[in-house]
């Protein structure tokens, strides 16, 4: 018998859809899991006829591959995947591959590549974005891991990935260790941050001006043809068009947002690498509020709304409204960015700033035209510390300022919760002040703790003492 191209170990959405996508693309494949009966299911019924091989025995599932052997693992992320792969071992050659596609820790990910180089294995993590239908028809790949491993897979993920506009392949390289679980977290972060911005505009439309979901769909729309066009505006549109059994299922769903963790990671990371995620971590804050909906309903009672002052025309709140949205995008991603660069300076995985917007532009949850100027500011300055400071982005701000602000204003006089677009904005005032009163903070320290001070007439990392009180 022939041995296949490539095997594919898990069945569930991700993995049966990544495989049929794999052997759309001219591959054959071998595929196992653990329940057996989902093996059979699938080699009776989406596979049949095509260029499958389904093993009930882990050996023979191995055995179908050829060598060096790449098997793809689209296991429950955790403990399933070193389970999963104590179970492959026994059977592989030196130089076998294999590749994690779950939502793995970067931490996971970088142990397994060290661990497994030493037995000869090379390891790849790979972010895989865009869920069932960008499994089937083209996700954004985020391989990272062993290099030696890229050569025999690229051609693989290439074929199977996603494709921008310009037909550029939604798949890079992004470094060693766990660097490509690392993009896809921060990429995962932001999504949380892009749909808690979308969120508080329906907020502002719906309760400050008054709109139905139509208008607010065809506004979404209109935006979606702009600058903020994007996959998440588009879905966005479509949602509040959708009706069952006449009503609109929008309006029918708890105000109650779930999540699976990885916009937790991202904020735990940043905390942990000094950045200040700022965006990020509101968007995953506003989902912890909204989760205590009894305690907001107890307290709504106790709490008069105020009578809505607009102080502008409805025109003039949704021009302001679009600039707001852009705003806090770039800032949103500005912060993302710079996580980014924080970690590979940590880790020294050497990412490319231009080739992960690039990665970004289709498949994924977050496809945008805006990744392309992302993608165009590192491309001029690949070590631009923050995005800000590109040309681009400098314009575009200062454009949409007045907008901006007013917008925030409005928003907290009428008492209407917008956690993330006030951030950006409070982020980008800090890092606009070439001065900020944290020398208020250090003296405090001193006096309470002795903590020293830097001093401005001073060299920094010289480090000074006040007898605050007088005493002794
Ligand atoms: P999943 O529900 O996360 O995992 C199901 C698969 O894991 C099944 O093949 C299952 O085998 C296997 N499994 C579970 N426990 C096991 C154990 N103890 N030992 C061996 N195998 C075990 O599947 P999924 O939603 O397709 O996701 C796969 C990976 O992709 C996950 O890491 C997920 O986070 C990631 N991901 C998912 C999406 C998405 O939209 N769903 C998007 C991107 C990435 P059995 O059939 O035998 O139970």
């Amino acid at each position: 018998m022939n041995k296949t191209d490539i095997g594919v170990i898990g069945l569930a959405v991700m993995g049966e859809n990544l495989a049929l996508n794999m052997e759309s693309r001219g591959y054959s494949v071998s595929v196992f899991n653990r329940t057996y009966s989902k093996t059979k299911n699938f080699i009776e019924g989406r596979a049949k006829g095509k260029n499958f091989v389904g093993s009930q025995e882990i050996k023979d599932f191995v055995n179908s591959i050829g060598k060096p052997r790449k098997i793809m693992l689209m296991v429950k992320a955790g403990e399933v995947v070193d389970k999963t792969i104590d179970t492959i071992l026994p059977f592989l050659d030196k130089n076998d591959i294999i590749i994690d596609g779950g939502n793995s820790d970067y931490r996971d990910t970088q142990r397994r590549v060290d661990e497994l180089a030493t037995k000869g294995i090379l390891f790849i993590g790979s972010g895989v974005s865009g869920g069932e239908e960008g499994a089937l028809l083209g996700p954004s790949l985020m391989p990272g891991g062993n290099p030696k491993a890229w050569p025999f897979v690229k051609d693989i993920f290439t074929a199977i990935s996603a494709k921008a506009k310009n037909g550029d392949p939604c798949s890079n390289w992004m470094g060693n260790g766990g660097a490509g679980h690392f993009v896809k977290m921060v990429h995962n972060g932001i999504e949380y941050g892009d749909m808690q911005l979308i969120s508080e505009a329906y907020n502002i439309m719906k309760n400050l001006l008054n709109m139905s979901n139509e208008e607010i769909g065809k506004q979404f729309s209109t935006w979606n043809s702009g600058v903020l066009d994007s996959y998440l505006i588009e879905i966005t549109a479509d949602i509040f068009k959708f009706k069952e059994d006449g009503d609109y299922t929008l309006d029918k769903i708890l105000d109650v947002a779930g999540q699976k963790g990885t916009g937790k990671w991202t904020v735990e990371n940043s905390l942990d690498l000094g950045n200040p995620l700022t965006l990020i971590t509101e968007a995953v804050f506003s989902r912890y509020l909204s989760s205590i909906k009894d305690v907001r309903l107890q307290v709504e009672r106790e709490f008069k709304t105020p009578v809505v002052k607009l102080l502008k025309s409805r025109d003039e709140v949704l021009a302001d409204l679009e600039k707001t949205l852009y705003s806090a995008k770039m800032i949103s991603y500005t912060q993302g960015f710079t996580l980014l660069r924080d970690a590979d300076k940590k880790f020294n995985w050497d990412l490319n700033m231009a080739e992960i917007a690039e990665t970004w532009r289709g498949g994924c949850i977050i496809r945008s035209t805006f990744l392309d100027k992302i993608a165009d500011a590192f491309r001029k300055e690949d070590d631009l510390v923050n995005l800000v400071l590109d040309d681009y982005f400098k314009q575009e701000l200062i454009k949409s300022l007045d907008g901006f602000k007013s917008l925030c204003s409005i928003a907290l006089l009428n008492e209407i919760p917008v956690p993330a677009f006030t951030s950006a904005l409070n982020y980008f005032n800090g890092l606009k002040s070439g001065k900020l009163p944290a020398n208020l903070i250090q003296a405090q320290r001193d006096y309470f703790g002795a903590h020293t001070y830097e001093r401005v007439d001073k060299e920094r990392n010289d480090f000074y003492h006040s007898n605050w009180t007088g005493r002794g």
